[in-house]
């Protein structure tokens, strides 16, 4: 048997007569950028969060970067985020002129509140909380410490569409919320997307501006802004995942708990979710001491796993400039040399489950 690591293509078939037909729609009713497909996607999401504004946007980098730039943040200011997350988030905080400071990650993969205070600086402006993996991270404690110190949050919800956080959900927490649609993200679109929720209406129109050349009113340009818009086509088709987005949950938490049941191999450590917290795991994440012997051991099965990620930022040679060294975010390499990501996707069947539960059983090491 062969079991990708992802496969997108189940889900569409799933729901496929919807996709077709709301695709059809868009190509026919002549309209492709900032139409009434924008718009009602835009209000769904927002009322499927429970927040005032959503403006969708072309990616979760742009949904990032736009909601740092709309605060203010660039050149002289200091943005800390968790040393082992996509490099994205890095990106981001470099693309407006602010420095990132990494920062530790606590036993749930995600910011660890006491290694934020020690971070703090006079420079610093804001938190980038990501909730790797779809476990929604501290916010009760990160919150409180970026009130203390005047800190904005930006929570970068990439991966965790759906994670409450008590009654919220990821996103509304902080001052700003980003989410990416990209493909194979909790709510991902038939190509790139990203979204940008708040509460503050001045904030949502900045944002809004900053999307679209800095413009609200065609041709008037109050700033200066990018292009980053999130198109006819691909709002059509992600309001129909998120119309279905609740029942994909389900289905996954339920494969979840088939791999935490029945994975019984002393060698693969279990990932946790923190009590009070919650995952909708977008991944699911071990921890092998033999990384290398039980990947290759797996492929030799037909069965593709994925590492997130193979190094944390600092020790990213594109990032070099951030002028870190080996061995200054322990926790985070050691994440780095053990965490193997299994096969997890919506559609995925009972039969292939037990497949990749019986390969990861049967893994030993010879001694
Ligand atoms: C995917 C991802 C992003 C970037 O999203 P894109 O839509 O690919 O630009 C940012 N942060 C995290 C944590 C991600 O996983």
């Amino acid at each position: 048997m062969k079991v990708p690591f992802v496969r997108l293509d189940r889900a569409y078939e799933k729901h496929k007569e919807e996709y077709d037909k709301v695709t059809l729609e868009v190509m026919a009713s002549g309209h492709y950028v900032l139409g009434p497909r924008l718009l009602q996607f835009e209000s769904a999401f927002a009322s499927f969060l429970g927040i005032d504004h959503c403006i969708g946007v072309g990616s979760g980098l742009d949904a990032l970067k736009l909601a740092l730039l709309a605060l203010g943040i660039g050149a002289g200011d200091e943005v800390l985020v968790p040393a082992n997350t996509f490099i994205a988030s890095a990106l981001a905080i470099r693309e407006t002129g602010a420095r990132p400071v990494l920062v530790e990650p606590d036993a749930f993969y995600n910011m660890d509140p006491e290694q934020v205070r020690e971070r703090i600086t006079p420079k610093t402006k804001a938190l980038l909380v990501v909730h790797l993996y779809g476990q929604s991270a501290r916010m009760e404690e990160l919150l409180k410490i970026a009130r203390t110190h005047g800190l904005f949050v930006v929570e970068d919800c990439a991966q965790s569409h759906g994670a409450l956080v008590g009654a919220a959900f990821t996103g509304t927490l902080g001052d700003v919320g980003c989410f990416s649609f990209y493909p194979t993200k909790g709510i991902g679109a038939f190509g790139d997307g990203g979204a940008v929720v708040c509460r503050d209406e001045a904030l949502a129109r900045r944002i809004r501006m900053l999307r679209n050349y800095g413009s609200l009113n065609k041709y008037e340009y109050p700033t200066m802004g990018i292009n980053s818009r999130l198109d006819e086509l691909q709002a059509g088709l992600l309001s129909v995942r998120l119309a279905h987005f609740a029942e994909e949950l389900t289905e996954r938490r339920k494969r979840v708990q088939g791999y935490l049941k029945d994975i019984t191999n002393p060698l693969v450590v279990l990932p946790k979710v923190r009590p009070g917290g919650d995952s909708v795991w977008h991944l699911f994440v071990v921890q092998v001491d033999h990384r290398v012997a039980f990947v290759r051991f797996l492929q030799e099965r037909g069965i593709q796993t994925g590492i997130h990620y193979p190094e944390p930022l600092h020790l990213i040679p594109a990032l070099s400039w951030m002028g870190y060294q080996e061995g200054d975010y322990p926790i985070a390499e050691g994440y780095s040399h053990r965490v193997v990501s299994l096969p997890l996707y919506s559609g995925m069947t009972q039969e292939e489950l037990d497949y990749v539960v019986g390969c990861i059983n049967a893994f030993g090491i010879e001694r």
